[in-house]
């Protein structure tokens, strides 16, 4: 026992000694709003305009300060916390993103659900009275939609995405690459946007097999009508990589920015625009 306790810090791989928290802290937590939306930008890789920012859920605790996605969206998923985390989440990101609207940033919005969010059938309808009572254009929001293992009903979801789909919202497969169906996923849900997974984007240009499935994706998304995201765009030689490949729509990366709060990104986009023309 004393060895052990002796041992574990240095063996500990960074980030194992995160918190856990409880269902019933995630719970508290949503309900006094404690959750709030960081922003990350979305550039065109052909006009490097900024179209629009992915918005990312943190947890701003009281006493353990900025809490990171991993360490509460698989609780809320499987508490059954989940749609009312991420109701919250979008009618954050509506709200935000309408206020750069008024302030002449016509930005998309892009909103992460998991497949087990897809269980009530009104949630298309939430969106829709969401939009319609903030004025908000539909066809500036993106449901990024991964894969989930507690998936019950796969009717349901679909149904539900293409509800969602008639409303003109924009559905991009997740994370595109990783997972087990992603084809089956492609061939059966009305997805009209591709982001292909970090892990094939980082470091492409050095690795034959990441090199190989990040072309082919964007290939596949080309051919399926689909537009093309690539998530993981780190440094300097990952973005001309993906520029030498003159197929892909938008990137997203830390080499552009960092998740940053909804306050920061007005300025963020200024800096942006005087960076890259002058
Ligand atoms: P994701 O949807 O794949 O989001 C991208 C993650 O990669 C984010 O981590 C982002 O900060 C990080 N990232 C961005 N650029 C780079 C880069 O250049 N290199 C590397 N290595 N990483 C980069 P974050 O914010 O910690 O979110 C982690 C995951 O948590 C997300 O992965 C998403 O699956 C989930 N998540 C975040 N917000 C929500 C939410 O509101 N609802 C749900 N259901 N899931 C969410
Ligand atoms: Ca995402
Ligand atoms: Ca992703
Ligand atoms: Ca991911």
């Amino acid at each position: 026992d004393i060895l052990q306790r002796q041992a574990s810090p240095a063996l500990k791989p960074r980030g194992q000694d995160r918190k856990v928290y409880s269902a019933e802290e995630v719970a508290i937590a949503i309900e006094n709003g404690e959750l709030i939306n960081y922003y990350q930008p979305k550039v065109s890789m052909r006009s490097s305009d900024v179209v629009g920012v992915e918005a990312l859920v943190r947890w701003q605790h009281p006493r353990d300060g900025l809490v990171f996605p991993d360490q509460f969206i698989a609780t809320a998923e499987q508490y059954g916390l989940i749609d009312d985390l991420t109701r919250r989440v979008l009618l954050n990101a509506l709200r935000q993103c309408r206020g750069w609207h008024a302030n002449k940033l016509r930005l998309s919005v892009a909103v992460n659900i998991s497949m087990s969010n897809l269980v009530s059938l009104d949630f298309p309808d939430f969106i829709v009275e969401a939009a319609k009572r903030l004025e908000f254009d539909l066809s500036l929001l993106i449901l990024e939609v991964t894969e989930s293992q507690l998936m019950r009903n796969p009717l349901t979801a679909l149904d539900i995405l293409t509800r969602l789909r008639l409303k003109n919202i924009t559905l991009s497969i997740d994370d595109f690459g990783t997972g087990h169906s992603s084809l089956t996923q492609l061939r059966d849900i009305p997805f009209n946007e591709l982001k292909v997974d970090s892990g094939f984007v980082h470091n492409a240009s050095d690795n034959a097999s990441r090199r190989a499935i990040l072309e082919a994706s964007l290939d596949l998304a080309r051919r399926l009508g689909m537009k093309s995201v690539a998530e993981g765009v780190e440094n300097l030689a990952d973005w001309h990589f993906l520029s030498s490949l003159a197929c892909c729509d938008v990137a997203q990366g830390y080499f552009i920015a960092k998740p940053m709060p909804a306050s920061a990104l007005p300025s963020w986009i200024q800096e942006w625009q005087v960076r890259r023309t002058g």
